[in-house]
C-alpha cells in the first residue's frame, strides 16, 4: 500500500486529499520542496539527498510567508525516513513535501491561517537526459522579478512562470527553457541552475539574479572548486554568453547534472558534451549513491543495518 504523511499521520494515498476550498490551492500561496533518494543495490540502502538542507530551505521558505510549522528540520527528517521505509521504497524515488494554508477562505493573505504540511513520494528516473544532453531555448517569458514574486522561494504560485516557459520550450520543440530576469541577465531553467565553462571557469548567476538558492547548485561549485579545480564565477551572465561558452550544464535535484548541447539553435562547444561536465557528472551520480566515501555527509540512510 502507498502512504503519504498528510494532517499529521501517515495514511493510505487515496485518502490525503484536500477541499476544493482550501486557501492555497486559490492563491499558489504552498511552499514546497523536491528530494531525492537513490537506491544503492550493493548496499542495500536508500539514501536521501541533501535531506537537512531541503528542510531547512523549506522552513526558512515557510517562514517567509507566515508558515509557522510544528515541525523543526530532524522532524521533517525523521518523517520522510518513516514515509519511505512504510513505502517500503527500494529504488530511485522523488520526495514532495508541501506546506500549505489549509482553511477553507476566500481572503489571499498570510495571516490568521493554520499552515498544514503533507508529503508523498514518486518513483522517479530520469528527468531531463543526462546521457545525450538537451536541447534550450532562452525563453519570451521573463524570471519573476524578487520585488513580486521572489525566484529564490519555492512557492507554488512562482511556478506559473516556469511552466509558461517550460511549455513554450516544448511547443517550440525544444527540452528546456532558459529564463533571463527582468533585467535581461540569464536566470536559470524552468527547474534548475545553469552553469557555463568558459575557457576552463566556471560562471553562474550569482544569488541577487533572481534564481532559486539552488541546493545542488552549491554542491555542483564545491565539486568544481575542490574536486576539478575549476574556478567558479558567480556574477552576472549575459544572453551571448550562452552562445560562446564552451560547456552548458543545468543543476537540479530533478535534474541532476543535465549537460546542454544546443542552445537556440547553436551548438555548445563542438555539440557534445564537454569534458568538465562528463567528469562532473560522474563524481555527481556515485556521490549520490553513496559510492564515494567523502560525500557520505550528503546523504541520509533510511534503513536500518
Ligand atoms: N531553479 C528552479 C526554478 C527549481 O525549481 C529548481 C528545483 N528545485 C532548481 C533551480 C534547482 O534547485 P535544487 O538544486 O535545490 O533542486
Amino acid at each position: 500500500m502507498e502512504f503519504a504523511f498528510f494532517e499529521g499521520k501517515f495514511v493510505p494515498i487515496e485518502e490525503a486529499n484536500i477541499n476544493i476550498k482550501t486557501n492555497s490551492f486559490h492563491y499558489g500561496t504552498a511552499i514546497f520542496e523536491g528530494l531525492r533518494a537513490y537506491w544503492n543495490e550493493d548496499h542495500q540502502q536508500l539514501y536521501i539527498l541533501f535531506a537537512r538542507e531541503h528542510y531547512e530551505r523549506l522552513i526558512k521558505n515557510a517562514r517567509s510567508l507566515f508558515m509557522e510549522l510544528p515541525y523543526g528540520v530532524d522532524d521533517l527528517v525523521e518523517i520522510t525516513k518513516e514515509l519511505l521505509r512504510k513505502n517500503e521504497v527500494r529504488q530511485d524515488v522523488y520526495i514532495r513535501p508541501i506546506v500549505y494554508f489549509k482553511d477553507l477562505a476566500l481572503t489571499p493573505k498570510l495571516i490568521g491561517y493554520t499552515p498544514e504540511i503533507a508529503m508523498y513520494t514518486y518513483n522517479f528516473g530520469r528527468y531531463l537526459d543526462t546521457s545525450k544532453g538537451i536541447r534550450v531555448k532562452v525563453s519570451s517569458w521573463r524570471r519573476n522579478d524578487d520585488n513580486s514574486i521572489p525566484a529564490r522561494w519555492k512557492v507554488a504560485g512562482a511556478y506559473i512562470n516556469s511552466a509558461l516557459a517550460k511549455t513554450e520550450a516544448l511547443m517550440s520543440g525544444y527540452d528546456e527553457a532558459i529564463l533571463l530576469n527582468s533585467q535581461g541577465y540569464v536566470a536559470e531553467g524552468s527547474g534548475e541552475n545553469i552553469f557555463l565553462i568558459r575557457d576552463g571557469k566556471a560562471v553562474t548567476p550569482s544569488y541577487n539574479e533572481h534564481i532559486l538558492e539552488g541546493i545542488t547548485r552549491r554542491a555542483v561549485i564545491n565539486l568544481l572548486k575542490n574536486d576539478l579545480v575549476v574556478r567558479v564565477e558567480e556574477r552576472p551572465v549575459a544572453r551571448s554568453e550562452l552562445y560562446v561558452a564552451d560547456e552548458i550544464f543545468l543543476t537540479g535535484t530533478a535534474a541532476e547534472v543535465t549537460p546542454v548541447v544546443e542552445v537556440d539553435n547553436r551548438k555548445v562547444g563542438n555539440g557534445e558534451i564537454g569534458e568538465i561536465t562528463k567528469q562532473l557528472q560522474e563524481i555527481y551520480f556515485n556521490a549520490v549513491r553513496g559510492n564515494i566515501e567523502r560525500y557520505r555527509s550528503w546523504l541520509t540512510p533510511v534503513y536500518e543495518k
